[in-house]
């Protein structure tokens, strides 16, 4: 590394790194490439627009105080934009930093629209389609209900869901394709997948999508190996404009199918064709999947759904209830909404039953009826304990108010409210230390690892302090 921007942008990276998760390190940092340094302005190139969007909505803060540390406080930061059709990838446009608006700014003199699609001229014959093929319609096989509209925004989709709606706005010249969600059950990778074919289709009436499941891919397969017409399966996938493909996962072992699909994959990829598939795991977590086909996957976007937290899951439910033109009381709604918190499937089967039990015995819906559906239904699924509800349980039982854990008092009954708080957030949330720290007193994470120890020492040396230990501990989770 010899020239000075590298240098900059090395020392730049090294506190970024220290400052956001190793997902977000990778996924948004490691990509940028430092272009060159002149006066104080460093010039780093992102691979698309989307890119440089969302990098300013998210980590306009940090870029700007990393800048400022490394270039005094007169360092600027220009994007270089590369456009994301290969064709163009010399032509970047600049955008000057802070750029507050959103909007691009072009400095070069190129006179070419933001969004290339197909009428720029760029169009690649593919040899493989059968002429006669071509008319036929491919019933794309969406699923009407699960559209953007009907997708709820929260932290844990955000990415995934602005990734998605990138690729529906840009099919197949955006740097996320293939798109790969990953997600629990229920969470909505089905629903969001859906969502991007939907929109491809309301965009781009002329363009041919499909949706299909693992599973039936595989059988089409099987069948098409069964009635000697391999070849008819092969062209059909690839003269799909954008193909969705579910669960994934299911493709595991199977290794035949891997290698069909490699080779669809490849020709729809080579011919600016959008890929979205969905899948349990991560790339780097799956397993009985070729390595060719894996490496291809991270070609891409990965982007997870996470659990929705309380506002998101109320939001769903009250969603639904508008969708289906049914009230239901606010309590009612929120509590099961605290009830039920991995599946958002079970969220709203838990609304089903509790709507169907209502009507069907005539009852009101009330919060009494909410709990003894709802205490049926939460088998499997225990109760989300929160840090505020954590430091809401201690605050009563040393009766110090709410607020005093989150002051910066130093009186020795609040600091130990704030270590217990600490000390349980650990224990029974997963969230992290860094987090917890944030949430209680604005401390690091080296204090709430402090914190926890005091507590455990505590614990073992005073019987007594164990005793109110246990008692807390009963009250959090009851
Ligand atoms: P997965 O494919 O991850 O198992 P699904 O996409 O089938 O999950 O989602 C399960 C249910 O939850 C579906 O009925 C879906 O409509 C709903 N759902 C999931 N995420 C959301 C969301 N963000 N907003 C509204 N409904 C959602
Ligand atoms: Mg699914």
């Amino acid at each position: 590394m010899e020239n000075k921007f590298e240098i900059v942008w090395a020392n730049c990276l090294n506190i970024i790194k220290d400052n956001i998760s190793h997902e977000k390190f990778k996924t948004w940092f490691e990509p940028i490439l430092p272009v060159k340094l002149e006066e104080n302005m460093l010039t780093i190139q992102v691979p698309s627009q989307f890119f440089y969007e969302w990098l300013e909505e998210n980590f306009v803060d940090l870029l700007k105080s990393t800048i400022k540390k490394e270039l005094g406080n007169k360092g600027r930061l220009e994007y270089s934009v590369v456009m994301d059709n290969s064709y163009y990838n010399n032509m970047p446009y600049t955008v000057k930093f802070p750029a507050s608006n959103k909007k691009l700014i072009r400095n070069s003199p190129i006179s070419m629209p933001l969004d290339i699609n197909k009428s720029s001229g760029v169009s690649i014959p593919n040899p493989f389609i059968i002429p006669g093929l071509k008319k036929v319609q491919v019933p794309s096989q969406l699923i009407e209900n699960y559209s953007f509209e009907n997708f709820i925004e929260g932290d844990c989709n955000r990415l995934a869901r602005s990734a998605g709606l990138a690729v529906a706005n840009n099919p197949g010249k955006t740097s996320f394709n293939p798109l790969l969600i990953y997600s629990n059950v229920g969470l909505g990778k089905t629903h969001l997948a859906n969502a991007i074919g939907i929109q491809i289709k309301n965009n781009f009436p002329e363009k041919t999508v499909l949706y299909v499941s693992s599973e039936q891919f595989l059988s089409q397969y099987i069948s098409s190996i069964r009635n000697d017409s391999m070849n008819d399966f092969v062209h059909f996938y690839q003269m799909i404009d954008a193909l969705i493909i579910d669960d994934i996962q299911f493709f595991a072992k199977k290794e035949k199918t891997q290698d069909v699909f490699f080779q669809i994959f490849n020709q729809l990829h080579q011919n600016g064709k959008q890929i979205v598939i969905t899948s349990d795991k991560a790339p780097v977590d799956m397993e009985g999947i070729i390595p060719r086909l894996l490496s291809r996957f991270k070609w891409g976007l990965s982007a997870d759904i996470q659990t929705p937290d309380l506002e998101t899951r109320i939001a769903i439910l009250q969603k639904k209830l508008y969708k289906d033109g049914v009230e239901m009381p606010e309590d009612v709604i929120e509590y099961i909404a605290y009830s039920i918190t991995t599946n958002i499937r079970e969220l709203e089967g838990a609304l089903i039953s509790m709507l169907a039990q209502a009507s069907l015995n005539r009852k009101e819906i009330n919060l009494e009826l909410a709990k003894h559906i709802i205490d049926k239904f939460v088998t499997s699924t225990s109760r989300e304990i929160s840090i505020d509800y954590i430091q809401k349980v201690i605050c009563d039982y040393f009766s110090v108010p709410l607020n005093a854990i989150n002051s910066k008092s130093r009186k020795r009954e609040i600091v130990q409210a704030r270590q217990l708080a600490m000390f349980f957030s650990k224990k029974l949330t997963k969230t992290s230390l860094a987090t917890i720290g944030l949430h209680c007193g604005n401390k690091d994470h080296a204090t709430v690892l402090h914190s926890c120890k005091t507590i455990n020492n505590l614990i073992e040396t005073d019987k007594q302090f164990k005793v109110y230990v246990e008692e807390l501990e009963k009250k959090i989770k009851l």
